[in-house]
């Protein structure tokens, strides 16, 4: 082995490994991989016990298994497709090993008496078990050399450095890591590793990449073994520090401080036609502490669809606007966004607030006069989609940023309207939907404030859920025709099979149509995601007007939308929804004082992950369950969407399965920070290298 600079791994490059040219080192730098303390920390994704060999008579169908023995018979069979078929048996049993694809050379060499050793996963054959292309040698007499001492690694490959290129270049680090000059930098500080009972990195490193026989693999692959959790906490620590100086370099930045008016707040609380629940005062109060401050307020509000997110949003606009500056209110959708136009200019304009609302739909005359009205500071409280991000919306005086439903907006583009500050932060507060459990909270939000609306207005009452085949379809429009006739409202939800949007929208059409004529005393409306702002505007405030019995909709409806006399809701394919979807949807109805009910209408056959959903939908309104149950079927990636898809993607650390891990490892950030800060960084490369997140702030 040439050792030859003497630098540590970190400063070493691929190339120093055998086998390793230019084109190799590309193609390991694509997948992150730039040196050897990369690769050290490329770790396996799991394992397979080749280390005894199992007699064949005890084997079992989905067994991954080593077998050894002798040749009985190879033989050609011409059936369907030519095979190679090849008998083998060991004293205790037989089997049949597989090849469809296979040369003449190789047929040769199997024959009758030779032994041979394989692995591969048993399967059922027709008549025994089989194994289909197992990974095999041959021995002209049965071998006497060792088997596997070790469990074997299987690794996440890329294209032209398949699994025994990977074991190798392994095997080069592991080599180097072992020479005390190479051993890796222990970053976590001595104290925390004795407090939290840490084995040592190198020793954590060594064992995963060559777990000695001895090691159980059920814990390996519950991810329980004291290597891994070393290394877990690790992982969970840079991540973790790396929100947390996000956070800190945000908050060096100056910000307004905003005072609450009481004179005002009280104008606006006695026009209110309902009180605040203790958890919405709650709230505001956390959030009017945070903005008295010059320092960037980075507060998220979780609360479940209905709990009132809206009002308290309004009360920190109030704020900031009685204050004397600006707000911008940013929606995931068109028709959110006019929905909270309509409620903003209802709760603020009486008191001479003036709202202005920036939309796609706007023709240039008046899209000029509203952004001349933001840049003149005439406009107080803005509210529009993520187009309020162009460069051509330019704020006067802006001091607060409230955006809603955040898991729709990339962490990216909440730093762009970081900018529009004028050289002063703005305060965030952003309002979510998808609750998510507190000790997640403290990693996938490590750089925000949390507060939480527990608490939902008086007087709601769980919305009942049925689950039914579409072959009931006729009970359903029963139902319906019924729910009309007594004054309530309905959506209707179709949730397409079609991936094209146009495609989606026709079906929708057709499923309106169809439902007229099963209906002709309803009233029947249509949204999608292709009509005009205007149409869907429209649309929108005649259902909300009651001047539409039934509206048929796409998912276009699922977020916010707010149509309190609305009580039943129909959702069709609901097998085809995520969880968190579906409880948006739901979300919809339960609103108001009226009794509220929704089916879920699922086609064919279900898959185990779909009953799974749907069940919990029928069991639960709680969000928080809901979420719960969302991440353990689905995995943190997919639920915390688009933001910080850097931060879910753990090399060795799952977010839901170590979530207990988190509040040790929240207190040693804090003793890092105070005490090692200048180990922090280099943890923070370690971890997340390439994907340092949000760079520079
Ligand atoms: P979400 O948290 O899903 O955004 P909204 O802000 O849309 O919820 O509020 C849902 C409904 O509850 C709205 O009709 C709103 O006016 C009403 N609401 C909010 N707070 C209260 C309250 N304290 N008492 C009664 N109704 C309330
Ligand atoms: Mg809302």
């Amino acid at each position: 082995m040439s050792i030859a600079p003497e630098k540590p791994l970190i400063d070493q490059p691929l190339s120093l490994l055998r086998g390793v040219g230019p084109k190799i080192e590309e193609k390991l730098n694509k997948i992150g991989l730039h040196n050897i303390q990369d690769l050290l920390f490329h770790l396996p994704l799991r394992y397979q016990d080749r280390t005894r060999v199992v007699p064949m008579g005890s084997l079992r169908a989905g067994d991954q298994a080593v077998v050894e023995g002798s040749i009985d018979l190879a033989e050609v069979s011409f059936g369907r497709r030519r095979m190679l078929l090849c008998h083998i048996s060991d004293g205790t049993g037989s089997l049949i090993l597989r090849f469809f694809h296979f040369s003449n050379a190789q047929k040769e060499s199997l024959s009758r008496g030779s032994h041979i050793r394989c692995f591969g996963e048993i399967r059922l054959g027709k008549k025994t078990l089989e194994m289909i292309h197992p990974e095999y040698q041959r021995f002209s007499e049965l071998p006497d050399i060792a088997d596997e001492d070790a469990l074997t690694p299987i690794y996440s490959t890329t294209d032209g450095v398949h699994q025994l290129k990977m074991r190798d270049l392994m095997q080069q680090a592991l080599q180097r890591l072992s020479i005390s000059q190479f051993a890796l930098t222990e970053y976590v500080a001595e104290n925390i590793l004795s407090d939290n009972n840490l084995m040592d990195i190198n020793k954590a490193v060594q064992i995963l990449h060559y777990p000695p026989p001895d090691v159980s693999i059920d814990l390996l692959v519950q991810g329980r073994h004291p290597a891994q959790q070393r290394l877990v906490f690790e992982e969970l620590l840079a991540h973790y520090l790396s929100l947390r100086q996000l956070r800190q370099k945000m908050q060096k930045h100056n910000a307004h401080a905003l005072q609450n008016n009481h004179e005002q707040w009280q104008v606006f609380l006695s026009a209110l036609d309902f009180s605040l629940t203790n958890a919405q005062q709650r709230v505001i109060k956390e959030i009017a502490r945070d903005i008295e401050h010059a320092i960037p307020m980075m507060r998220l509000v979780q609360g479940d669809v209905g709990s009132g997110k809206t009002i308290v949003a309004a009360a920190a606009a109030l704020m900031a606007i009685t204050s004397g500056h600006q707000v911008a209110l940013m929606a995931p959708t068109e028709i959110l966004s006019e929905q909270h136009r309509q409620n903003f200019c209802q709760w603020l304009e009486p008191m001479g607030i003036n709202v202005v609302w920036l939309s796609g739909r706007m023709k240039v005359k008046q899209r000029r006069e509203a952004l001349e009205k933001i840049a003149g500071g005439e406009a107080n409280m803005v509210i529009g989609t993520h187009a309020l991000f162009q460069d051509e919306v330019v704020f006067s005086q802006l001091a607060l940023v409230i955006i809603d439903e955040q898991h729709r907006f990339g962490v990216h583009q909440r730093l762009a309207l970081r900018e529009k500050g004028n050289g002063m932060a703005p305060h965030q507060l952003i309002m979510t939907a998808t609750p998510i459990p507190r000790t997640l909270a403290m990693t996938a939000y490590a750089d925000l404030d949390v507060s939480v609306i527990d608490e939902l207005p008086p007087g709601r009452k769980p919305v009942g859920t049925v689950v039914i085949p579409e072959s009931r379809r006729s009970e359903v429009l029963v139902r319906v025709k019924h729910a009309c006739s007594q004054g309530s409202q309905v959506y209707w939800v179709c949730t397409l099979i079609e991936e094209s949007e146009s495609l989606q929208c026709q079906a929708a059409a057709e499923s309106a149509d169809l439902l007229q004529q099963a209906l002709p005393d309803c009233r029947v409306g249509l949204v999608h995601g292709r009509l005009k702002a205007e149409e869907k505007e429209q649309i929108m405030n005649r259902f909300k007007a009651g001047k539409i019995d039934l509206l048929v909709a796409t998912t276009v409806i699922e977020v916010g939308v707010d149509v309190p006399n609305a009580s039943l809701m129909i959702v069709e394919n609901a097998e085809r929804l995520g969880l968190s979807q579906l409880h948006q949807l739901r979300g919809r109805v339960g609103r108001g004082a009226k009794e509220s009910n929704c089916v879920l209408i699922y086609q064919g056959r279900l898959s185990q992950m779909a009953k799974a959903r749907l069940a919990a939908m029928r069991e639960t309104n709680d969000g928080f369950i809901i979420a719960q149950r969302d991440l353990e079927l689905r995995g943190p990636g997919e639920v915390l969407g688009t933001r910080q898809t850097g931060m879910v993607q753990m090399r060795i650390a799952d977010i839901v399965r170590d979530q207990y891990l988190m509040p040790a490892v929240s207190m040693a950030a804090e003793e890092m920070l105070t005490r090692h800060e200048s180990k922090v960084p280099h943890l923070i490369r370690r971890w997340l290298g390439d994907n340092i997140q949000y760079g520079q702030v």
